[in-house]
């Protein structure tokens, strides 16, 4: 683990960066998700794997691989945050893939406020699927309430800013192979 310094300074001030959740022990829980999500889908009908990027798109990338139904992958673009502080606005950056008539299993990196998911979930509601569920990496469930809850949690979490494994400090630290905190010294 020595791909980040022990310190990162965000804004003006320094930030411990503490190792949360290991390679291994993300690649046994992401086994265990698709495995469950395989066994409630059922192994017959399609699921569009539905990647929020950038975040996502680690996660989504091996939990495809362990998932044992036909399925397609679709992305979409959401933006709502600047450097570890929501802005609060969600908005969609570009269209939307057409989901008509599909199973779909939005794939999240992490819930926070809630307010992306309940975003995509409205502009999803009258897009016609057949079935929505929402599957996140990692939840702040203190953060927000049971109506924005996910189907599928890799891990819950605190409120510290979380990076690595798909998740970014203003662009950076996606490619760590595991998730740590920044705690404030
Ligand atoms: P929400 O709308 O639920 O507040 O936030 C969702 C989005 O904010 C996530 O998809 C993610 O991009 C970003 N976000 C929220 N919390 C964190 C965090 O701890 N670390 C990082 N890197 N991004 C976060
Ligand atoms: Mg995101």
């Amino acid at each position: 683990m020595s791909l980040t310094p022990n310190r990162i300074e965000v804004g003006n001030r320094t930030m411990s960066v503490q190792p949360l959740f290991t390679e291994a022990r993300i690649k046994a829980r992401v086994a265990e998700l698709a495995a469950e999500i395989s066994q409630a889908h059922g192994s017959q009908e399609n699921l569009v794997i539905l990647v929020v990027l950038h975040g996502a798109l680690l996660f989504a990338a091996d939990l495809v691989r362990g998932l044992t139904m036909p399925t397609e992958i679709e992305t979409v673009r959401l933006r709502s945050y600047h450097g570890t502080e929501s802005t609060g606005a969600v908005e969609l950056v570009g269209a939307l893939p057409s989901l008509q008539g599909k199973h779909v299993l939005v794939v999240e990196d992490i819930v926070d406020t809630g307010k992306s998911i309940s975003f995509l979930k409205e502009r999803l509601a009258t897009a016609g699927l057949r079935s929505l569920k929402v599957a996140t990496l990692l939840d702040k469930p203190e953060a927000h309430g049971p109506e924005t809850a996910p189907d599928y949690t890799g891990f819950s979490i605190g409120r510290n800013f979380v990076i690595g494994y798909g998740l970014d400090l203003d662009g950076r630290y996606r490619n760590l192979p595991y998730v740590a905190e920044l705690v404030a010294l």
